[in-house]
């Protein structure tokens, strides 16, 4: 059951910076929270504890086809994304990502390798935001005498919501002897992922994208893999020594049911989310002259739509619209004054990026939202481009 993201008379489309807390979460959250265990102890709480924790485990393993013991529980992508990269980097050798990743993945790599040149190379993006793979075969060739550590690429992008064709890059830098990694935030819990056909080495993920708490995540290690030991933090050896830290048993424990509620209704919300975001598209085109959508022409998450709306700056549009909420470039850098990356790296002119906004639906939106978002989203524009042509003056 969809539930009210927050406050009754608010349109909202930004689940790609937060989806809102499903109620089957909540419900279990509620459970968890009044057991006391520590789940390392051994007395009947800390059982019950744990108990939890191996059942959201197992939830999250349904959802991605992996086995429970690949999952190593964090506190959300940023987490899992340094994870992997500072153990696959100190293996020695070389990283390759994309020139669109979250920061999470590209400072992490901008870190790691500081210092150390030809370390990293960042693959460019086509007009879409797709990568090039004559490029990554490029890359893997240069490097080739220090050979590549880990390739990084992003499942789904969280701007623009392109998706990434990952089978020719994982075969790409397998055959390299390079490990895989993927951030698959935004992806995980919107559509379907079966690490069985998927041969990735690494994946992160973050429970507040697809209806469980925020603060929380993890990283799948496919078992088997050859990864230097080189956990980020020391201490109790919890998670098979890969994270230490009392587990946070009740925001795994959300995590779980909002994976479990996300494989039961992926499919059915998948269409519907999709349905409502075409809709928003078409109504948009139609009636806001001149706006342009992001990565339009390749596939995209269901429930993602980046528009441009050319010479109105975002920040102005969103303004002029608060009871939509939605965000300028991505919500994780927001307050930052610099231009999205992501957009950038697709060629758009500064201009451009600065005039673009993110609507990202999900499992709880509906038509209404749609209807409502239009009319806000129309006046919007409307109010922006007459104050900003008064300002022109005669
Ligand atoms: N990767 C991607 C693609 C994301 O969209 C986000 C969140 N915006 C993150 C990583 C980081 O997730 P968290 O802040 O939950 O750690």
């Amino acid at each position: 059951m969809a539930q009210e993201p927050s406050g009754g008379d608010t349109v909202y489309l930004d689940y790609n910076a937060t989806a809102p807390l499903r109620p089957e979460a909540l419900e279990a959250m509620v459970g968890a929270l009044r057991n006391v265990g520590n789940a390392s102890s051994m007395h009947h709480a800390g059982r019950e504890a744990s108990i939890r924790v191996d059942r959201a485990r197992r939830q999250l393993a349904s959802l991605l086809n992996c086995s429970a013991s690949e999952i190593i529980f964090t506190s959300g992508a940023t987490e899992a994304n340094n994870l992997a990269l500072r153990a696959a980097y100190a293996q020695g050798g070389a990283l390759v990502t994309t020139a669109v990743e979250h920061p999470a993945v590209l400072e992490a790599a901008r870190a790691i390798t500081q210092g150390t040149p030809d370390a990293l190379a960042i693959l460019p993006v086509d007009a879409e935001g797709v990568v090039d793979l004559a490029k990554l075969d490029k890359a893997l060739e240069d490097f080739l005498p220090r050979g590549v550590a880990l390739v990084s690429v992003m499942l789904a992008n969280n701007e623009t919501g392109v998706l990434t064709d990952l089978q020719p890059i994982i075969k790409a830098a397998h055959t390299a002897g390079a490990l895989v990694h993927t951030d698959a935030t935004q992806y995980v819990g919107r559509l379907p992922l079966d690490l069985q056909q998927l041969d990735v080495d690494l994946l992160s993920l973050s429970a507040h994208k697809f209806g469980g708490p925020q603060g929380v995540g993890a990283l799948f290690l496919r078992r088997g893999t050859s990864l230097p030991y080189h956990p980020l933090l020391l201490g109790g050896g919890q998670e098979r020594g890969w994270r230490a830290g009392t587990l946070n048993v009740a925001g795994i424990v959300g995590l779980g049911a909002a994976a479990e509620a996300s494989q039961l209704y992926m499919r059915e919300e998948a269409i519907r989310t999709a349905k409502l975001r075409d809709d928003l598209e078409t109504h948009l085109r139609a009636r806001v002259p001149k706006c342009r959508i992001n990565g339009a022409s390749v596939p995209r998450l269901p429930g993602v739509t980046s528009v441009t709306f050319p010479e109105l700056p975002a920040d102005a549009v969103l303004a002029a619209m608060p009871q939509v909420a939605a965000s300028d470039g991505s919500a994780c850098s927001s307050g930052a004054p610099s231009p999205s990356h992501v957009l950038l790296a697709m060629g758009r002119s500064r201009d451009n990026a600065d005039s673009t906004v993110r609507f990202s639906l999900g499992y709880a939106t509906t038509s209404r939202d749609i209807e409502r978002g239009v009319e806000a989203i129309t006046a919007a524009v409307a109010h922006v481009r007459s104050l900003l042509s008064a300002d022109a003056g005669p």
